[in-house]
This record gives structure tokens, sequence and C-alpha cells, in this order.
């Protein structure tokens, strides 16, 4: 199992090499040659094994130059719910039925209370494992760049792993108060926060900036570091995703909603494009997938360019309700491109060249019949976006975060349009009380104080217990207060690099 980039240099390798690098070296992202097979007897196998399990399988056979035992022992360190750092929840990824044909998979049962657990619990172990292989002897600075759930996650799987130091970009006035407070009090002697005038896409192409910088990279290399990305452009982000798609399906299996080799659906908030992306993965393996519907929010760059085949950035940003949503270049999109273009980097490059340059790429009709035929898309407003996380309060007694809303209103305007029965999954990605700020708001509760007081009173309000990890973060003090323009961010590296 080798790895190639995907804008054609087909020059491969191995996966320790792809998740050290991050990004490879002609500018593109990392992609398997090709893709396992996963048999449905296989699937009935992993029925039987616990969470972390299934995860040392599949993604062993990604990561096929890592010993099995060496990747059991990342896995089961990862979803675990021993320890400081860990689950709380022993189903590390459990489903919760709304009604017959409705499921909601909880991915943010981690330390950070969002999706982003899922990957950066078991990412930090496999980086530093890929840089020893690959004989690198310097340090890591790992950057990201976060809509503000990948900063927390990234701060949390990092912090005080030898060898690593992780700076997270978030932007200024786009996080929530809670994402805020939780980034900002973050503990640990190799981290650091700042903050960027500017909305995600700005950071994200300032980290960019930063990893192409030669001067910058060859200063940091006097000081014996090297930068990396834990950003869902890293191959070590997807294939721990990949993991609870197919899980998801075994769990529905077991408990008897399907029968082995129905076809399911999953409905996919989606940003960055990374997390729906090892869905589609997990079909090219051989999952039952029926349809993959990928829901944005008022930002609906996604979903034009899946009804249209014309993806455009030219169009006005906006900061809404589902933060970790508001991105108008969704990096892994690119990996998608490839395989829809029989995996031609000539292609892909040309898109991506248009992309930088004007801004807007078009797909061939042949390329959006292959794309219709996994993916469907839709996109919620804010108010819509309100209105389903009462309703479904009100109804169900069930309360989702403003993510997971976005999805659930979006599957719902699917099933209008298409009459589609199929059992659907909504992926849900955070908890609701990150989001406590908006959720009381949609539930009519009026105005009183701001960010982390509200946690206590969203659990009031509802009935429903603080998640463990943002139980203490009302006491939570401030330890990052930097802030940055764009262009300090090159400078903010170089300078925590010196103090180290
Ligand atoms: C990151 C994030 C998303 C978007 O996921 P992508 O992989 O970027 O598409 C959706 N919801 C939440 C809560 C997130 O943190």
């Amino acid at each position: 199992m080798l790895y190639q980039s995907t804008r054609g240099d087909n020059s491969k390798v191995a996966s320790a090499e792809a998740i050290a690098h991050g990004l490879a070296d002609d500018g593109g992202l990392f992609v398997p040659e090709s893709f396992p097979k996963l048999t449905l007897g296989r699937i009935a196998e992993l029925t039987t094994e616990p969470y972390y399990k299934r995860a040392a399988y599949i993604m062993g056979l990604f990561l096929k130059d890592f010993s099995k035992e060496v990747i059991n022992s990342y896995s089961k360190a990862a979803y675990s719910i021993e320890g400081v750092n860990h689950f709380y929840n022993d189903k590390i990824a459990p489903l919760k039925k709304l009604d017959k044909s409705t499921h909601f998979l909880e991915l943010w049962h981690g330390p950070t209370c969002a999706f982003k657990d899922m990957a950066l619990q078991v990412m930090p172990g496999l980086l530093t494992a890929s840089l020893r292989k690959t004989g690198e002897a310097k340090d890591v600075c790992v950057l990201v760049a976060t809509s503000g759930d990948t900063g927390k996650a990234a701060l949390e799987g990092f912090r005080d792993v030898a060898g690593t130091s992780v700076i997270v970009f978030y932007p200024r006035d786009g996080v929530s108060e809670v994402q805020k407070l939780q980034m900002t009090s973050q503990s640990g002697s190799n981290v650091n926060v700042i903050a960027v005038a500017g909305n995600f896409d700005d950071a994200q192409t300032g980290v960019k900036a930063i990893f192409q910088d030669v001067d910058l990279s060859n200063e940091l290399g006097k000081t014996g570091y090297i930068l990396s990305s834990a950003n869902s452009i890293n191959w070590g982000r997807l294939v721990p995703q990949i993991v609870y798609y197919i899980s998801a399906y075994c769990d529905l299996f077991k408990s008897g909603e399907i029968e082995l080799g129905d076809k399911i659906n999953f409905c996919v908030p989606t940003g960055n494009f990374g997390n729906i992306l090892s869905a589609y993965y997990a079909e090219k393996m051989g999952l039952p997938i029926n349809k993959l519907i990928c829901a944005s929010n008022r930002n609906d760059v996604l979903t034009q360019f899946i009804n249209t085949g014309v993806y455009d950035r030219n169009r006005p940003f906006f900061a809404t309700v589902s933060p970790s949503m508001d991105i108008l270049v969704s990096s892994n999109l690119e990996r998608l491109l490839f395989e829809l273009s029989d995996r031609n980097g000539d292609i892909v490059s040309a898109y991506m060249k248009d992309l930088s340059y004007k801004g807007l790429y078009t797909i061939p009709s042949s390329v959006r019949n292959e794309l219709n035929r996994v993916f469907d898309s839709g996109f919620c407003s804010e108010e819509d976006t309100m209105e389903t996380i009462k309703e479904t309060f009100e109804n169900s007694d069930y309360l989702i975060d403003t993510h997971t809303a976005v999805a659930y209103k979006v599957l719902n305007d699917y099933r209008e349009k298409t009459n589609d029965k199929s059992i659907s999954v909504v992926v849900s990605t955070a908890s609701p009380f990150k989001f406590c700020e908006a959720v009381l708001e949609a539930l009519g509760q009026p105005k009183s104080g701001s960010g982390v007081t509200l946690i206590e009173k969203l659990s009031d309000v509802t009935g429903n217990v603080v998640p463990m990890p943002l139980i203490s973060l009302e006491n939570a003090i401030p330890r990052f207060k930097n802030s940055v323009a764009v262009s300090g961010m090159k400078a903010s590296v170089l300078d925590f690099i010196k103090e180290r």
C-alpha cells in the first residue's frame, strides 16, 4: 500500500512518509494508490469487535508499513475510556436512534467534544512514529489552522508529546466562546494558540504559505525543527475517519436495524470535505452506501458545486451559527476530484490552478455523472438551523448542535425531494454544549450571560448532562492572548520556536 500525489507526480511513498510530510512535493495531497476491499463477511466479523479493534483492523489495511502490534497499541490507547485524555462513552462512536429510518452517529464523546477527536486522538502517535520511521531526527512543529474544533483537538492530542510542538491559528471573530476558551486555556508545555485577524480561509491560506516558505523552513531547520500539519490535508487525519462509517454499519447490523448488504445513506455536515471524503473512501472499500449527502450551511459553495459542476469561491463569506463549516475553499475536495478524474493528476492540477488564479473551476459532465452517482447535497439557512434544533428537541427530546442540525435539515429536504426510504445516518459532529449560546437561542430561551456561563444553563433547561470535558471550563483561565494579522503569522512561528 503506497501513496501518491493528486497532482501528477507519480513517485510513490509509504504511509509513514505521507504522514510525516503532510503535503506532496508538487503541492498535491497524498492518496492511496488503491483501496483495500472489505467483504460483507469481514464486516460481519468486525461487528463482534470493540471499536478500537475495528479501528486497528481498518487502519492496518492502509498503514501497511506499520506492524499490527503498533497499530493495535495506538488504537487501544486512543479509543479508551480510561486515563486523563479519553473518551467518555464506552461505545466511542455510539448511534442514537431517532425513528425507524433515522440514526445519529455521535462523534463527540472524546476529550474536546467534537468529531475531530476521532482522528486527533490517534494521529499524534502515528505522526511521531512516522517521523522516526523516515529517519527524521528533528523535532516537529505542527501548524494548525482551525475553524474552531480542530485546534482544540490537536492541542489535546499533541500536548506534552515528546518531540512535538503545536501552534494553533484560529479566526479571531469566527469561533464560539466555548471553542475559544477551550483553546486559550489549553495546558501543556509545547503548545501555543494565536488569534488571526481574518476568517478560517485566511488562516488556512496563511498556514499553507508558511509551508511553502523555503527561507522559513531553512531557518527552522537550523533550530532543529521541521514543520508538519494536523489539518485534514494530512493522510493521518483521514484514515481514522474511515473507521466510524464502517463501525456505524456494523452497529446497525448488530442491532438488527439492517441486513448485511443493505445500502444506507450518510448525511454529513461539511466544511473542509474531510469527513465526507472518508465516507466516500469507505464506499470505495465496499461499504454498502446508497448516497452520501453533503450538507452545507449558508456558505453553500459545495452544494453549488455538486449541483452545477462549478466550484466558485468568488462569493461573500458568512459567519454562521455553525462556524466549523464556514469555509469557502474545501481542501479535501482535491482528493475527490482525483478519484472522479480517473486518478489523472494533470487534470486535478489544472483545476487547482484555475482555483488559485480565477477562484473557480468547472468539471465536465462525464465527471459530474460519477459525482452524482454517490453524492447528493443541500444547504440549510440560519433560521432553518435554529428551527431544526427546536423541533428535534420538542418532538423527540433529542438535543443536537448547530452543525448536526444543518445535516438533519438537509437530510429531511433530500427525503422530500427523492422519496428515498433507505436507512439514513446523520453524522453528529459536535456536542450541543460546545455551541450553547446558539442552542439556547434556538430553544427560545431569553438571552442571559454569554459564553461558558451558559453551559450550566443549557443543562438546566434541557435536563441533558454537561459532557465531562466541559464541566470545568467555566473556571478555566485563558493563557494565550496573542492576536496577529495574517502577515504576522510567519513571525509568530519563528518567535515561538526560538523560545523553546
Ligand atoms: C470540522 C467540523 C465540521 C466539518 O468537517 P470537515 O471534515 O471539515 O468537512 C463539521 N462540524 C463540526 C462540529 C466540525 O468540527
